[in-house]
């Protein structure tokens, strides 16, 4: 059999059995849209953050492609692109479902310690843990661990082994206040101490002030605007890029202030303090690891 038509099969089985399917291309990654929806200009679908009302028969829109319609899976569009796919895709959160993706070795070591244990997948350098609930999607939660549930696709490597148990908390707490709604008020009065970025701190730092100064408002505003939900992840990108920049000079930079700068952001949008100052350490550490 080949490859395309096994692709195509275990589509068809997983759609039978309720998990909506969508074809992966090289990278593992969604197609891209056709002409007619390239950009969004069809509006996208249905069940996109921004509801649109795309009905394109090709698989565009990535995840919210994804459907358990064996007329739509089987049709000759998609079995055209599924001759083309590497592997299968599913969309978590429309199976009821929530993947943690656990990239390394490290990683998986980390999960067996802190979380319930329930059915897993191996992945090719680490594990899906998958358990039964819905919940957001959030990438980089922790070093290496991303999680997978609602508008998100995950690799489909078969059922995988262990009895699957509902999602709990200790998972829903990773993605911090975006899945627990804190009271409002207790945001401003619990805002840290911030010190400002300037050249007393970055006594080694290559970069001029100015460049230093609008990149990192730059990177403020952009945390200060997900005030709906994302701020924690935005803070980790944020944190990441802002880091990278300094590589290359010798140091001091005063990185330290810089990220103090990007938890008070956070912070100010609702995100709690300690996941904030998570995800900015780990922004921060994953940049060193990226230049090494
Ligand atoms: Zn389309
Ligand atoms: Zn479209
Ligand atoms: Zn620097």
């Amino acid at each position: 059999m080949s490859t395309a038509i096994t692709h195509l099969h275990t589509a068809l089985h997983l759609a039978a059995a309720g998990v909506p399917v969508l074809p992966l291309r090289v990278g593992k990654v969604p197609f891209g849209n056709c002409r007619a929806c390239a950009k969004n200009v069809c509006g996208g679908r249905p069940n996109m953050k921004r509801a649109g009302t795309c009905r394109c028969p090709a698989p565009c829109h990535a995840w919210a492609a994804a459907t358990i319609d064996r007329n739509v899976v089987n049709s000759p569009l998609w079995v055209a692109v599924w001759e083309r796919a590497v592997c299968v895709g599913y969309h978590p959160g429309g199976a009821r479902l929530t993947v943690v993706d656990l990239d390394n070795a490290a990683a998986v070591a980390w999960a067996r310690e802190s979380l319930p244990a329930t059915r897993t997948v191996a992945t090719t350098r680490g594990e899906h843990w998958i358990y039964r609930g819905v919940m957001g999607s959030h990438n980089a939660v922790r070093v290496g661990v991303d999680i997978k549930s609602r508008m998100s696709y995950a690799r489909w490597l078969g059922p995988g082994a262990g009895r699957m148990v509902d999602l709990p908390s200790a998972v829903r707490a990773l993605a911090g206040r975006e899945e627990t709604t804190p009271a409002r008020g207790e945001v401003v009065s619990s805002l840290p101490e911030r010190a400002t970025w300037d050249r007393t701190v970055a006594t080694g730092c290559r970069h001029t002030d100015g460049y230093v100064r609008i990149g990192l408002e730059r990177g403020l505003t952009l945390v200060r605007s997900r005030v709906e939900s994302g701020a924690g992840s935005q803070a980790f990108g944020v944190a990441r890029f802002l880091a990278a920049q300094h590589t290359g000079c010798p140091g001091p930079c005063g990185l330290d202030v810089i990220g103090g700068e990007i938890v008070a952001a956070a912070v100010s949008v609702g995100v709690p303090e300690p996941y904030a100052r998570r995800a900015v350490t780990n922004g921060l550490s994953a940049a060193e690891r990226g230049a090494a």
